[in-house]
């Protein structure tokens, strides 16, 4: 319930106010930031934007990845590395990121009623959300709503983090199950910052890893980056799983990249999130 989560965020704003002054300025900032991200729930002042994931090798479509846009009345377009933490700290991100699974597909059954022939959308999703006990059935009622027949999950995969598995191994994988039956596709994101256990990994039901994008940002110029990717590419072929690099922004490092036998590359070398209209004109133009 968002007000409740708004309740608790400002009683313990007053708490913190009490102890330490220096706080003060940052705590009301982020109250303010929160009441403003809460009208902007309640308004349907958030946005999808899309990024296109392309096939290393030919450069075909393979799918989108969905990311959230805020346009703050005040501020302007404030970037999802501010604004999801106050989200998911308010538990906001629940419906939040509740809404933008269902926008996702929503976006994606426009394109196909234009005749587009619809990639497949993935939604990133927050640990406290996919923690959520309503998490798995919002699913199912959405992919009942939005199932298109031929796709399987719907057209819909998730993209998660390696936080969100070490904190509940047994019920992750559980739930994880679940979705890959559904056929819902799961990728683990920004790979190799994180603490997961190599072990685990094996036992996961996930579909791919995406290496994180400061690996790719560097791998022209640091050895160590490059033999990390390496390492990777070669540990998701071990296991049977997709590879997609994120963060792709030179030619050099598409190409260092296929050298490596990436399966997919991702990055503003070759398209920057754009407006699902954007998308949809580009994909109808090719
Ligand atoms: P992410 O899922 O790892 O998404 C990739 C981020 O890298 C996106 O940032 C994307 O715009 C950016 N990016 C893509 N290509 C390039 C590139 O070539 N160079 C550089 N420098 N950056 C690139 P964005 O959109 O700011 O999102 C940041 C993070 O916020 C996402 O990281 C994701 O963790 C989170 N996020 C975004 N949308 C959602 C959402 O709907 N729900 C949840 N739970 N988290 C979201
Ligand atoms: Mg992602
Ligand atoms: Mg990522
Ligand atoms: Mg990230």
């Amino acid at each position: 319930n968002v007000s409740a989560a708004l309740f608790n965020a400002k009683a313990t704003g007053r708490q913190l106010l009490f102890y330490e002054p220096s706080l003060n300025a940052h705590v009301a900032d982020k109250l303010r930031m929160t009441g403003r991200l809460l009208k902007a729930a309640e308004r349907a002042q958030f946005q999808l934007h899309y990024q296109p994931k392309i096939h290393a090798r030919g450069g075909a479509l393979h799918g989108v990845e969905a990311l959230m846009r805020w346009q703050d009345g005040d501020r302007g377009f404030v970037p999802p590395a501010e604004f999801i933490p106050l989200l998911e700290d308010s538990g906001l991100i629940r419906d939040v990121g509740f809404w933008a699974i269902r926008q996702a597909l929503v976006d994606r059954r426009g394109w196909r009623a234009a005749g587009i022939q619809a990639p497949r959308v993935a939604v990133n999703v927050s640990p406290i959300q996919f923690q959520d006990d309503g998490f798995i059935p919002g699913i199912c009622r959405l992919l009942e709503e939005f199932g298109d027949g031929d796709t399987a999950g719907g057209g819909l995969d998730i993209e998660i983090t390696e936080s969100l598995i070490m904190t509940d191994v047994a019920g992750t994988i559980a739930k994880l199950d679940t979705l890959r039956q559904m056929g819902i596709g799961i990728a683990v994101d920004d790979f190799g910052t994180g603490y997961s256990s190599l072990s685990y990994l094996a036992r996961l039901p996930v579909h791919a890893l995406k290496i994180d994008r400061s690996f790719v940002g560097v791998m022209a110029e640091s050895s160590e980056s490059m033999m990390i990717i390496q390492a990777i590419i070669t540990l998701a072929h071990g296991l049977d799983l997709t590879v997609v690099a994120e963060g792709v922004e030179t030619e050099e490092q598409a190409k260092l990249l296929r050298l490596l036998r990436c399966d997919e590359l991702q990055g503003f070398h070759f398209a920057h999130p754009m407006p699902a209209a954007t998308l949809a004109a580009s994909l109808s133009a090719s």
